[in-house]
């Protein structure tokens, strides 16, 4: 093929070209590649037109594109508050972090040997949340404040047994996008929320729990301690939602008796980003860690003893509790969260605090101005956000916004005005102009915080807050953690179903471009043009692609698409008066949080069997299906399988499901092996989420953020998730799951693939893609078995490694190859799931040839140790693979005692001398950590030997 310009880009983002294609097919033994794909993908799936998406553009092209786009958006002084402020995001670590892909690349830390530098920076945002809430537990991140308060409303509700059956009470002080999402949880699980106004006591009746704002949504912060108390006394618990900034001046929601803190971490130097991605905080009192959703990141020894890090708690994983989850949050904001606490870091807790001073006097400015112009305000007491009555609304909104600011419309006759780190006092002195106050500059006159509500506990007094002082400290902290980690930058991450791809600089770069980063979620719509006409367009090429009829991007992760999709089926039965259908088949094999998103869109789940071959047990389907034919909801199945084949019977599957009237969920976390090829909204699907952080390139960033986007047919999209921001109607009366456009701020990465692939491009990406895992499959099944393979023995985009058996014979179990693996310098491929004892490899079509064979050349390697094993020159504990991953202090160790060499534990392959890397711990104890749970930073003698 020639390269036109414009397609050039397919050829950069596919790793195999020309003749390594031909090797590949060669070994596979087919003749070309639509040969293979003709073989392993179903004839009665294929879709039978290419993709009807516009011709593939260059990278100058798209960047051009996106110029156009982001210049269709007009920014202003953002002072709309609400959730989302403006705030400077330090240069060095824009670029060092969010502009890294030393960070943006990384997988989620399982593995924690080779994660160690995220870990830190995860474990930093903890003990900073910890500090300023003033809880002893904090975990690693929440998807967004919105859905952080609604996990904490269940997390009540579990915790708080005696109270089981009671409401939930919120303020009527919340943001309207938190009681929005709230309020939709709590339909689908069927409890009851009351929305009172707590400033003037605690409604009748039992109660579960209460959650309260503090600033609240009119701005004002008040002493919540007389409700708090009435609640305890009550029996029920209490949430606050913290502004994260506010707290460094406000007493600690744990200090005021609150059970759990939540909030928003944005405005520590993370972009508004037109609504998010954003880390959302999550603390606790002593007694909830065990039920706390989302990650934490606890410390633990190394088999040296020395400190390491590593996630906690991983019982409570979707993949283990299944529908006993209590949360189906699997990817989350680390990106994000290590920002923010980067941020922390940067500043300090004095900085910081003159920040949110800063912030503080200027709010206190203007209401100085307003107050001495004889307007009235919402609150004497309040942190950055007045909120002030007016004759005309939208008549001062409209004069701000001719002044380059974007104020808030309450209502008719209120404005907020919400200050900021970025604000200055020209925006004050313009603030006065719009509502008509000339004169002297104003200044600020009283309106200080109460004593009862003021801070006086210490906060961020670890020192890793307050020994980073020069930006050459801070370049090299980050430098120092970002080295400890193999991220996609460094090599392969073969992560099965995980779609582990590029990540191009071309589709990141725009992201953090003013003209899309600066823009306000809740910005007017005539403001915001380009990321409408972005995100419309997105919408429609991803119908497009999935053959659906309709995508809403809100959604944002994978995890919140699975709640949206059978949020709308839900809604759809009862529409049709089917309120019992509540049942949701989930085959065995699924992913976590299948199970856990079922139970929280208040369904029943009922496990179908899987087959020997892998495939869904036909006849334990039927007899599921005729059990539950009158309550049948759903079934949700991964396709093509978590088994990594395409399943021939697909469609007969839906077939059956629809024929006793349920419908059908297509988990589209697979969709790489499909793009171009298949779609599910074709062959049976009612609903599917993609993973945009998977298929659609945008990097995982060491745990989040995501996309999760679902597409419906005809049927569903009246279901589609409404909007959360109480300003415009786009989809009424449907529950939300998250603030409008959800991860907005991510969605040019995606856009730009697919305008840079093409349709032709996107589908030679997925031939790829099944070409390569069918090499790895073919090139190491004489050494560790396919588990589970369709037509001709041909799997699908990803294969698994079977190990049981070896396992029985030499003790090396699958978890010693995946630390071996780090020896290589491999991150290793995903561990025992779906099957226990197995690695499913995912090598995805970005890979070159080259670079497969480093892979296949160390698995064939570590065979060869097992083999060693089984031939007594060492025991497995004996082994290499044991004491894998090696450190450079296990290696120069002058006692050297072990029955392999040095150069076996360090270079077990020759190109391994030139190129090295060595994790900075040995083999983290996960269990122990558990048991002496620490979750805060260790102090620095700790890590002193
Ligand atoms: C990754 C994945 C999910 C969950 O997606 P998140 O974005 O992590 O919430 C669901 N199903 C499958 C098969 C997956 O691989």
């Amino acid at each position: 093929m020639t390269v036109t310009p414009s397609a050039e880009f397919v050829a950069r983002h596919i790793g195999p070209q020309g003749n390594d294609i031909d090797t590949m097919l060669a070994q596979l033994g087919y003749s070309s590649l639509d040969e293979l794909v003709d073989t392993a993908v179903p004839a009665d799936i294929r879709q039978s037109e290419p993709l009807d998406l516009p011709a593939p553009r260059s990278e100058a092209e798209v960047l051009s594109d996106l110029r156009e786009l982001a210049g269709k958006n007009i920014m202003k002084t953002q002072m709309i508050g609400q959730g989302f402020s403006d705030t400077h995001t330090p240069p060095v670590i824009l670029r060092n972090v969010l502009e890294a892909p030393a960070w943006y690349t990384a997988y989620t830390p399982y593995q924690p040997e080779i994660s160690q530098g995220r870990l830190e920076a995860l474990l930093n945002f903890q003990t900073m949340v910890m500090d300023l809430t003033g809880l002893p537990i904090a975990n690693a991140s929440m998807l967004d404040e919105a859905s952080a308060v609604a996990e904490s409303v269940l997390l009540m509700r579990r915790a708080n047994k005696a109270k089981a059956d009671a409401k939930t009470v919120l303020d009527s002080n919340l943001f309207p996008q938190t009681v929005a999402v709230v309020q939709g949880r709590a339909d689908a699980l069927g409890f009851e929320v009351e929305i009172a106004d707590l400033s003037s006591g605690l409604p009748e009746g039992e109660i579960s729990g209460i959650v309260l704002q503090q600033p609240g949504n009119d701005g004002a912060v008040i002493d919540h301690s007389a409700v708090i108390a009435a609640a305890k006394e009550r029996g029920a618990m209490v949430t606050i939602a913290a502004d994260i900034l506010a707290l460094t001046m406000i007493a600690a929601p744990g200090d005021q008796g609150a059970d759990i803190a939540v909030g928003n971490t944005q405005r520590f130097g993370v972009p508004l980003f037109f609504g998010g991605p954003h880390a959302a905080y999550l603390a606790v009192r002593n007694g909830l860690e065990r039920s706390l959703p989302g990650r934490l990141v606890g410390v633990s020894k190394d088999d040296t003893g020395t400190p390491g890090y590593r996630l906690a708690l991983q019982t409570r994983e979707q993949h283990i509790r299944r529908e006993k989850a209590t949360s189906n949050i699997c990817t989350a904001q680390a990106l994000l969260a290590i920002t923010a606490s980067m941020f922390g870091v940067y500043h300090g807790p004095a900085g910081v605090k003159a920040i949110a001073q800063r912030t503080h006097n200027h709010a206190r400015t203007i209401a100085t101005a307003l107050s001495g112009a004889g307007l009235i305000l919402a609150s004497e007491s309040f942190f950055d956000t007045v909120q002030v009555t007016v004759e005309n609304a939208d008549s001062i909104i409209t004069k701000a916004e001719e002044a380059s600011i974007n104020l808030r419309r309450v209502d008719a006759t209120t404005v907020g005005i919400s200050t900021d780190e970025t604000t200055t006092a020209a925006h004050v002195a313009a603030i006065a102009s719009v509502f008509g106050i000339e004169g002297a500059a104003p200044k600020a006159e009283g309106f200080e915080l109460p004593a009862a509500v003021q801070r006086t506990s210490d906060f961020m007094t670890h020192p890793i807050f307050n020994t980073i002082k020069s930006e050459t400290q801070m370049l090299r902290y980050l430098r120092r953690l970002s080295d400890r980690d193999l991220a996609l930058d460094r090599t392969m991450i073969p992560l099965g179903s995980c779609t582990m791809k590029l990540n191009s600089t071309a589709e990141m770069e725009s992201i953090s471009w003013p003209e899309f980063a600066s823009i306000h979620p809740f910005a007017p719509e005539h403001q915001t043009a380009g990321w409408r006409e972005l995100i419309t367009d997105l919408e429609g090429r991803l119908t497009t692609i999935t053959g659906y009829a309709g995508v809403s991007i809100q959604p944002n992760a994978g995890s919140q698409g699975e709640y949206a999709g059978l949020l709308a089926i839900s809604s759809y039965h009862r529409s049709n008066g089917d309120d019992q259908r509540t049942v949701c088949l989930i085959p065995a094999s699924a992913h976590g949080t299948n199970a856990a998103s079922a139970v929280l869109a208040g369904m029943k789940v009922v496990v179908v069997k899987t087959a020997a071959d892998g495939s869904i047990d036909a006849a334990d389907l039927d007899a599921k299906i005729e059990a539950n034919k009158d309550t049948l909801a759903a079934i949700m199945i991964t396709y093509p399988s978590t088994h990594g084949v395409y399943d021939s019977d697909v469609r007969e599957v839906c077939d059956k499901v629809h024929g006793a009237g349920g419908q059908v969920y297509i988990d589209g976390a697979n969709m790489n092996a499909l793009v171009g090829l298949a779609q599910p909204g074709k062959f049976g699907g009612d609903v599917s989420h993609l993973n945009l952080h998977k298929t659609f390139c945008i990097p995982h960033g060491g745990g989040g953020p995501g996309v999760g986007p679902i597409g419906v047919a005809e049927h569903l999209i009246p279901f589609l998730p409404g909007d959360a921001s109480g300003t415009y109607s786009m989809r009424d009366g449907v529950p939300v799951v998250a603030t409008m456009f959800g991860s907005a701020g991510v969605l040019p990465i995606s856009w730009a693939y697919i305008a840079m692939m093409g349709g032709e491009g996107l589908t030679s990406a997925t031939k790829t893609a099944i070409l390569s895992a069918n090499y790895i499959a073919s090139r190491l099944n004489a050494y560790f078995p396919i588990l589970f393979t369709g037509n001709k023995g041909l799997v699908a985009h990803e294969c698994i490694l079977d190990l049981r058996e070896l396992t029985n014979k030499t003790g090396v179990t699958a978890e010693d190859v995946s630390k071996r693996l780090m020896d290589f310098g491999f991150h290793a491929p995903t561990l025992s799931f779906p099957v226990a004892g197995t690695l499913m490899v995912e090598p995805t079509e970005s890979e070159d040839l080259a670079e497969i064979e480093r892979f296949i050349e160390a698995m064939i390697a570590i065979h060869g140790e097992m083999e060693q094993v089984l031939a007594g020159d060492f025991t497995i504990e004996e082994s290499p693979l044991r004491h894998a991953p090696h450190t450079v202090a296990a290696v120069v160790n002058t006692a050297w005692d072990r029955k392999y060499t040095v150069e076996q534990a360090a270079f077990p392959v020759r190109a391994l001398r030139v190129d090295k890397y060595f994790p900075s711990v040995g083999r983290i104890d996960g269990a122990g950590g558990d048991r002496n749970l620490i979750c805060s930073c260790p102090p620095p003698e700790a890590f002193e030997n």
